[in-house]
């Protein structure tokens, strides 16, 4: 078992896309109420009290949007301070990178992931759901606003879906030959928008592979903060391939990681519901931080046991209440 020492942060729930992978359709959110959210000082006494003493000093910020929260800047800063802080990371839709990058980067945040699930502006809009003007041209300046700040590495997460993006999985990968860009391919989930997973299913990884091996060769290479992807390169690129493959190989054997929701919910499972913990209520209840560590040093225990597999043997009923944009990737 790898120690978990990483936690994805979620700094607020809503988001400025409507990404038909990552919502469900029709149905309004219930978004968290602005006094429910963990403040900033809330998070930073959580960080520094209960998670870097068990060992976490790889953190992500996440979201909904995570620029989208006000403070995030601070928020950023506030985490790179921490001595134990080893990694500090974010993962962005890229809209309001432009302006943010900057002051990201200066504040501590040294790695960033932004989603671009399509080069093709009109196709862009409909996969986020965007129905004014488009969003693509500020999405890619943001980005690259981001590699002209020096964040590295840059990543590119795409969400494969069959018949809506995955004819352009040579054109994605073909932005690695001439920029040092990582651009990952993640299986799409049957989690907030089971209609669309229904309807089309997913692309094992494997399928993307041959396809990028047929037009250029594809080996085996490595990258600083992988995580679960398997890293490839074209020969001779600049950049690397990842793919991530939840759905075709199961990898919680080698899961690091616990996530924290915008209203301080601490899961440990992206797949499973069991075994939560409310930390922001106990937090204001007044509960120490030695009865929170204790509280989250439990679930580290059990950790092992709650999974994605949980859901086969009937420990896991399978009904997320939550969407991948209030959990955060
Ligand atoms: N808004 C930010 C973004 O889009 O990058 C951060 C939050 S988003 C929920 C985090 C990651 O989850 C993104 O890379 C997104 O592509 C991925 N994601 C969302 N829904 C997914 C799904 N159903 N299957 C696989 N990945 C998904
Ligand atoms: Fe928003 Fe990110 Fe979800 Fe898209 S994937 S709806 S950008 S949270």
């Amino acid at each position: 078992m790898n120690p978990v020492d990483y936690l994805r942060i979620s700094l607020i729930d809503r988001c400025n896309f409507r990404c038909q992978y990552c919502m469900p359709n029709g149905d309004e959110l219930q978004y968290i109420l602005q006094q429910n959210l963990l403040s900033r000082e809330e998070l930073l006494t959580l960080v520094r009290e209960v998670f870097v003493p068990l060992g976490f000093c790889r953190f992500r910020l996440t979201g909904g949007e995570p620029l989208l929260r006000p403070d995030v800047v601070e928020i950023a800063r506030d985490l790179a301070a921490i001595p134990e802080t080893q990694d500090l990371a974010m993962t962005t839709n890229g809209f309001l990178l432009a302006d943010k990058a900057e002051a990201l980067y200066n504040a501590g945040l040294k790695r960033v992931n932004i989603s671009l699930d399509s080069l093709d502006s009109d196709k862009f809009d409909k996969i986020i759901g965007n129905r004014g003007r488009s969003r693509w041209k500020q999405t890619w300046e943001g980005i690259q606003k981001a590699y002209e700040v020096g964040f590295d590495p840059l990543k590119i997460n795409v969400v494969v879906m069959p018949g809506i993006n995955d004819e352009e999985v040579l054109d994605l990968a073909a932005l690695t030959i001439d920029r040092s860009w990582h651009v990952r391919f993640i299986e799409f989930m049957p989690i907030g928008n089971a209609a669309l997973f229904d309807r089309d299913g997913w692309i094992p990884s494997e399928v993307l592979r041959q396809r990028i091996r047929q037009q250029w060769g594809l080996e085996a290479a490595s990258i600083t903060g992988a995580g679960p992807a398997d890293i490839f390169q074209i020969p001779g690129a600049k950049g690397t391939l990842g793919f991530i493959s939840q759905m075709s190989e199961c990898f919680c054997d080698r899961c690091n990681r616990m996530r924290l929701s915008a209203d301080g919910w601490l899961r440990p499972c992206l797949l499973n519901e069991t075994s939560q913990i409310d930390l922001r209520s106990a937090l204001r209840q007044g509960i120490s931080t030695e009865d929170l560590r204790d509280k989250v040093r439990h679930l580290l225990d059990i950790k092992a046991t709650i999974n994605f597999k949980d859901r086969d043997n009937g420990t896991d009923t399978g009904a997320y209440t939550r969407t991948m944009s209030q959990i955060g990737g």
